[in-house]
């Protein structure tokens, strides 16, 4: 099997026992695989559960969804990277289109995210992806080039190795319409044209995310410009889920 990395993003579900089972019964459904690697990214009250269920696993990693670019301080309700890693995440994602539109996160704001992460010695899933009517402008490449820039300012050397880059277009995260595999494939070359330029000295895995399921997965890992995928709804049931890793294998 070539390298697939499948991430799941439980957004706001699954509190820690839940967490906890879930990983349980995924885990014996999904023995390891050599060269697929597995991230959860469970909410910041189900990382401590989830990374201790998950012990013992190489090919497992667990990240938190957000993170603040500060370490400590008075931030309410925030999740600092130390607190994250203290849990036991390994890395986290920084700008999810659900930060990004929903809570006002600006590009800048992802590139002091991503300098903190790295800096910590963790990974960074740095998400970048187009509104519907960016699309429909032709602003895709543009966007995600912009996206990119803000999100990796700064990083060099060894951190490189460290980076991750979900493409997920707006209009496909959790509407039940995703990019077909061609498209998605053009914008994770121009991805990857823009990380050269950037300076990224290695192949950086580039996943899809957006409505992503048993249906189209491998279709959409069936393009060698796609690493894997992220995926937020049909992550959330332990046997779905084992079936969506399985696809590389099949
Ligand atoms: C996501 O949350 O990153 C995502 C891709 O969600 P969904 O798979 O539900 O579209």
């Amino acid at each position: 099997m070539r390298p697939l990395i499948y991430a799941a993003n439980w957004k706001m579900h699954l509190p820690p026992a839940e967490a906890r089972g879930f990983a349980q019964a995924f885990l014996s459904a999904a023995p390891p695989v050599p060269g697929r690697t597995l991230w959860f990214f469970p909410s910041a009250v189900s990382l401590e559960a989830t990374a201790q269920a998950c012990k013992g696993r190489q090919d497992v990693r667990v990240g938190a969804q957000d993170v603040h670019w500060e370490p400590k301080g008075a931030f309410t309700g925030a999740t600092s990277v130390p607190l994250a890693k203290g849990a036991g995440a390994v890395g986290a994602l920084v700008g999810h289109s659900e930060r990004r539109h929903v809570f006002g996160e600006t590009d800048q704001e992802t590139g002091q995210k991503v300098q903190a992460i790295l800096q910590s010695g963790l990974t960074a899933m740095l998400c970048v992806g187009e509104k519907l009517a960016e699309r429909e402008a032709n602003q895709t490449e543009a966007v995600c080039i912009r996206q990119l820039r803000a999100g990796l300012a700064g990083v060099a050397g060894e951190a490189w190795g460290r980076v991750l880059i979900a493409y997920e277009p707006v209009w496909a995260i959790g509407t039940g319409k995703n990019a077909t595999p061609a498209d998605a494939a053009a914008v994770h070359g121009a991805i990857r044209l823009e990380l050269a330029r950037l300076g990224a000295p290695e192949r950086i895995p580039v996943l899809y995310g957006g409505s992503v399921n048993k249906g189209n997965v491998r279709a959409l890992i069936g393009e060698p410009e796609i690493d894997g995928v992220l995926v937020g709804g049909a992550s959330l049931d332990p046997a779905g889920w084992a079936e969506i890793v399985a696809s590389g294998l099949l």
